[in-house]
This record gives structure tokens, sequence and C-alpha cells, in this order.
């Protein structure tokens, strides 16, 4: 099975979930946020595609990371690749965060009539879910763009069937300023 990516992995992101992970970017996207941060990743015809037994081996490769992040992109428009890959990272231990321009409520909905969704979901740890929403958009939010984004543990969400946030991840003010974030990478390579 394949997989359309925008570009090779990216290790030691400390910024797109807790910890350091490794952002696999995936191509293709028809959310149409205005103000997107990744425009070129949009459209389905370009990236490139690779084999999931290759980013397979490349995950076996990571070295001192907390998890993996799939972000895009919209990972949820390649279901059951994305699915393939977040499964495998569970097997190995690492935590899988995943960025959707999607709502939680409407991936639920999906899930009654798509296994791929509801593989991948199966297989997320953390969501931040939604379109980013320029009026929203906002410096003081850890992880998410946007006030209408929401982080959302997934399994609690998935056993109570409503929508759980992480309320530390989503009250405001929490963001960990550029300094920070310097220093704990420091201390975190030391
Ligand atoms: S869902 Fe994400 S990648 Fe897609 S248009 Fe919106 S912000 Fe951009």
């Amino acid at each position: 099975m394949k997989i359309k990516l925008a570009c090779p992995l990216q290790q030691d992101s400390i910024v797109d979930g807790e910890g350091i992970r490794t952002v696999i970017w995936t191509q293709g996207c028809a959310h149409k946020c205005q103000g997107c941060h990744n425009p070129q990743t949009h459209d389905f015809n370009k990236g490139y595609e690779i084999d999931i037994e290759d980013i397979k081996k490349a995950i076996l490769q990571l070295n001192k990371q907390d998890g993996i992040t799939l972000s895009g992109g919209d990972p949820f428009f390649q279901a059951e690749a994305s699915k393939e890959i977040a499964k495998f990272c569970k097997e190995q231990g690492l935590s899988v965060w995943a960025y959707t321009g999607f709502t939680y409520e409407r991936l639920s909905e999906m899930m009654e009539y798509r296994k791929d969704i509801r593989g991948l979901m199966e297989n997320i740890d953390v969501l931040i879910d939604g379109k980013f929403e320029q009026d929203e958009r906002s410096l003081n939010l850890k992880f998410r763009g946007s006030k209408n984004q929401r982080v959302i543990d997934v399994k609690e969400s998935m056993q109570n069937g409503c929508t759980v946030e992480i309320e530390k991840y989503n009250q405001e003010n929490n963001y960990i300023g550029y300094d920070e974030l310097a220093k704990e990478k420091e201390y975190l390579y030391i």
C-alpha cells in the first residue's frame, strides 16, 4: 500500500504535539481553510508516493521520539494508509497524534460507514480537529492555530460516545514561548 506525502518525515518537532515527535506530512486536503499555513499540501496531484513498508522502516530507525504526528494536508483523505502507519506506530510504543480539518463529530458520523476512518481513529491517541478559522486565530494556543480547534482524547471520546477535550491543552494562554521551547529542546538533548 502507498501513501502520498508532501515531504520526507520530519523528526524532532516540539510544536506538533506533546514531547518530541516525528511529523508525517500527508499530501492532499480539500478543506480550503483561509490562511492555511501549508497550501502546498492541498493538491492531491502533487507530492510523491511512498510505500507504507518504507515508512515503517524509517519509523524503526527513529531515535528519541515520543511519537508521531499525522498532519498535512489532511491524513483522513488517505485514511486506510494513515491507519496502517498509526497502527504500526502504536505497536512500537509510539503515541499517535493527528491533525484534521474535519470535526470529531463529522468523523464519528463517517465511522459508521467507513471502516478505514474507524480504523484510523482507533489508532489515534490525540486528535486536533476542525478547520483553521482566521477569525478565531490566536497565538495563545498550544498545538492549534484557532480557538475553534480542539485537542481531543480519542479513546475517551470513542468510549463515552461524546467529544472529550483535553482541558490542559484547550485553555488559552498556555502557549509555550520560544525561549521556553528552546530551553526544553536543549534540556532534552543534554
Ligand atoms: S485542514 Fe489543515 S491543511 Fe487543510 S486547508 Fe485547513 S489548515 Fe490547511
